[in-house]
């Protein structure tokens, strides 16, 4: 049992000066964590010239940001952000640190947790405190975090408890942790930290970067028309794409689809693709696998449209059309402009 309980720390990605979507995600998670622990939610953000980037940090609901700005983190490297963080987690000994389970978040954090000698829990989809009886030990912890994540190609949900001590270190997917309304009166306290970069951690100079916008980004549609293994093939996808112009949605994709080449990684909706909690998702050809239900089961109303009445898909659907997709799709886009 430990009796020594730190705050919860959220690594804030940002670039060019924008917090990325999957940070204040974080925050809202480290807020609700860090009440149910009674400590602090705090974040550390490091970049160049980036003080006036720290609000909405506050906004969403860290009491403190630690500030650590200098030209060797920006843009980012692994070494030096690696080397500031560990320097900071030794001094300010937080109990947990969540990170984005993105690129840069599954480049840094598996470095940082080896120099920290602690466990790494990657790609979690939902977190919790609670007691941990270690019955093989005999041995009860208290407060402990619940990192949840699927497991063995998403066929079990695997909870996941460190034992040791702090800090206890996940990544996190994008889109999974709700995001509160922001407070703009909320205030915080900024703490501003020198950097102490070593020569070896500056050894590596990015010369050119070259960006390229996401095709689309599903995380914010209101609507998706989601087509599946079941629409065919490529050219029949236009169907799908017929039906979400006619709603105004945007189109998603289940994994077959997208390794077939019919539409783009970017629309991939599951474990291995977005997250998504749109108003409207119409699951078309789609049979509802768990890893597929992991991306979209949190819509608020799910239409899937299949020509089996059995398929998995049906039982979390809040409206089941059986059928050929073929025919349903026009019927429902000729309804649909018939009303408007
Ligand atoms: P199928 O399972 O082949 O289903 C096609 C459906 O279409 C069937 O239900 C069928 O009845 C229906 N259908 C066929 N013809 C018609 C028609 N004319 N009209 C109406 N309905 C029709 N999958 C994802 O989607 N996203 C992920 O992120 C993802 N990640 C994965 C990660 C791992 C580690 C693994 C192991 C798998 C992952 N998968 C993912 C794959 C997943 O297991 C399933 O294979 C996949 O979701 C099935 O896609 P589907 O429903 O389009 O195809």
């Amino acid at each position: 049992m430990t009796d020594k309980i730190g705050n919860v720390w959220v690594f804030i990605e940002q670039e060019g000066g924008k917090i990325a979507d999957v940070s204040l995600e974080l925050v809202c998670k480290a807020r609700d964590l860090a009440n149910r622990l009674n400590v602090k939610a705090e974040a550390v953000i490091l970049g160049n010239k980036i003080s006036g980037v720290v609000d909405p940090l506050f906004h969403y609901g860290c009491d403190n940001v630690y500030l650590i700005e200098d030209p060797a983190l920006e843009p980012f490297t692994v070494l030096p952000f690696a080397e500031v963080l560990v320097k900071l987690l030794k001094e300010h000994r937080p109990n947990i640190l969540l990170f984005g389970a993105t690129l840069k978040g599954r480049e840094l954090g598996p470095r940082v947790a080896s120099s920290m000698m602690c466990g790494l829990t990657a790609d979690c989809t939902s977190l919790r405190i609670d007691n941990f009886d270690d019955k093989i030990n005999k041995k009860s912890y208290t407060d402990k975090l619940m990192q949840i994540r699927p497991a063995f190609g998403g066929n079990i949900i695997a909870t996941i408890v460190n034992t040791w001590e702090d800090p206890q270190m996940v990544t996190v997917r994008e889109g999974v942790m709700k995001v509160s309304i922001p407070d703009t009166s909320r205030k915080g306290k900024l703490i501003k930290i020198k950097a102490e970069i070593s020569a070896e951690s500056k050894v590596i100079k990015v010369l050119k970067r070259i960006s390229e916008e996401k095709d689309i980004d599903l995380k914010k549609s209101q609507i998706i028309v989601s087509g599946g293994y079941g629409v065919g093939g490529k050219a029949n996808f236009k169907l799908i794409y017929e039906l979400a112009d006619a709603l105004g949605a945007d189109v998603g994709a289940s994994r077959p689809a997208v390794d077939a080449g019919w539409v783009d990684h970017d629309h991939q909706v599951g474990q291995t693709g977005v997250t998504v909690r749109p108003k409207l998702y119409i699951a078309c050809g789609i049979s509802g696998s768990v890893q597929h239900r992991a991306g979209m089961d949190e819509s608020s109303k799910i239409i899937a449209i299949n020509s089996d009445p059995d398929a998995p898909i049906l039982s979390i659907a809040h409206y089941g059309i059986v059928g050929d997709l073929n025919v349903v799709i026009p019927k429902m886009i000729k309804a649909f402009k018939a009303k408007v």
